[in-house]
C-alpha cells in the first residue's frame, strides 16, 4: 500500500521537479507552467499533468513537450515506490525520499547536458550531512554516523582518483556527487567495514551498468563514438540498487 501511495506522490511532484529542471537545463527563470520548446507558447495547466502532459502538443505549432518531463515523472514515481518498499513507515523514509528526488533531478540534467551542477551536488552533500547528524542523534542511531561519513569519504576519494586517472571517463561532477551517495550508502550500515563494502558494491553495479548500456547503445548504433553516456545517472542507479539490497550484501554485525 505504501509503495503505491508513494508512487502517486512521486507522480504528483514529478512536474514540480520538471520546473526545477527547466531552470537548471536552460538557465530560464522558473515558471509555474511550461512553455513550448520551439515557439514559447504557454502550455497552460495541462502541462503539469504527470506523464500525460507529454501527449499534449502545442496549440500553435503542434510540437510535443520535452521528453525530460515524462521521464522525470516516471523516474520519481518508481524511485518513491522503491523507497516505500524498502523503508516502510520508518524515520529513514523521509531522508531517502529526499535523496531519490535529488538523484532524479541530477540524473535527468546529466542525461541532457552531461553536467552535474555544483549548485545541486554541493547543497545535496550539505543537506545530507545535516540529516545524517541530526536524524541519527534524534533516532538513537549514533552507530550509523561514522559509517555514513566513512562511506562519503571513501566514495568521494575513489571517484576523484578515477577522475584524475582518466578524465575523459567521467567528470569532476561525478566526483562531487560520489560523497553524497557514499554518505547515504554508509548510513544504511552500522560498521565501517560494511560502509566500505556497500560503497564498493554500488560502484561496481554503477560501472557495470554503465558499460553494459554503453555497449548496447553502441551496438545498436544509437550513439556515435564521440557521444558518451554520462556517468551520473549510472552512479545514482547503482546507489539506489545497493540501498534497496543492502541487507543481502552486508556482513552480520
Ligand atoms: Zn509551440
Amino acid at each position: 500500500m505504501l509503495p503505491l501511495l508513494l508512487a502517486l506522490v512521486g507522480l504528483a511532484i514529478g512536474p514540480l521537479l520538471g520546473i526545477v529542471l527547466d531552470r537548471a537545463v536552460e538557465r530560464e527563470r522558473p515558471e509555474p507552467l511550461h512553455r513550448c520548446r520551439t515557439c514559447g507558447t504557454g502550455l497552460g495547466i495541462n502541462s503539469l499533468i504527470p506523464i500525460l502532459s507529454w501527449f499534449i502538443s502545442c496549440p500553435t505549432d503542434a510540437a510535443h513537450s520535452k521528453w525530460r518531463y515524462p521521464l522525470t515523472d516516471i523516474a520519481t514515481a518508481v524511485a518513491f515506490a522503491v523507497a516505500g518498499a524498502r523503508f516502510g513507515w520508518t524515520w529513514q523514509l523521509g531522508p531517502y525520499l529526499l535523496l531519490f528526488a535529488a538523484l532524479v533531478v541530477m540524473s535527468v540534467i546529466d542525461l541532457e547536458t552531461h553536467l552535474l551542477l555544483n549548485i545541486l551536488t554541493g547543497p545535496a552533500l550539505g543537506v545530507g550531512l545535516f540529516l545524517v547528524l541530526v536524524l541519527s542523534g534524534v533516532n538513537n542511531y549514533d552507530d550509523g554516523i561514522w559509517p555514513a561519513l566513512i562511506g562519503a569519504g571513501v566514495y568521494g576519494a575513489m571517484m576523484f582518483f578515477f577522475y584524475r586517472l582518466y578524465p575523459p571517463g567521467m567528470g569532476m561532477g561525478d566526483a562531487k556527487l560520489a560523497p553524497t551517495l557514499g554518505l547515504f550508502l554508509g548510513w544504511m550500515t552500522t560498521t565501517p567495514v560494511n560502509a566500505i563494502r556497500i560503497v564498493l558494491f554500488a560502484m561496481i553495479v554503477s560501472f557495470f551498468g554503465h558499460a553494459m548500456i554503453g555497449l548496447a547503445l553502441r551496438l545498436s548504433k544509437r550513439v556515435g563514438k564521440g557521444a558518451e553516456l554520462p556517468m551520473g545517472p549510472a552512479l545514482a542507479v547503482g546507489a539506489v540498487v545497493m540501498i534497496v539490497l543492502s541487507d543481502r550484501f552486508l556482513l552480520p554485525t
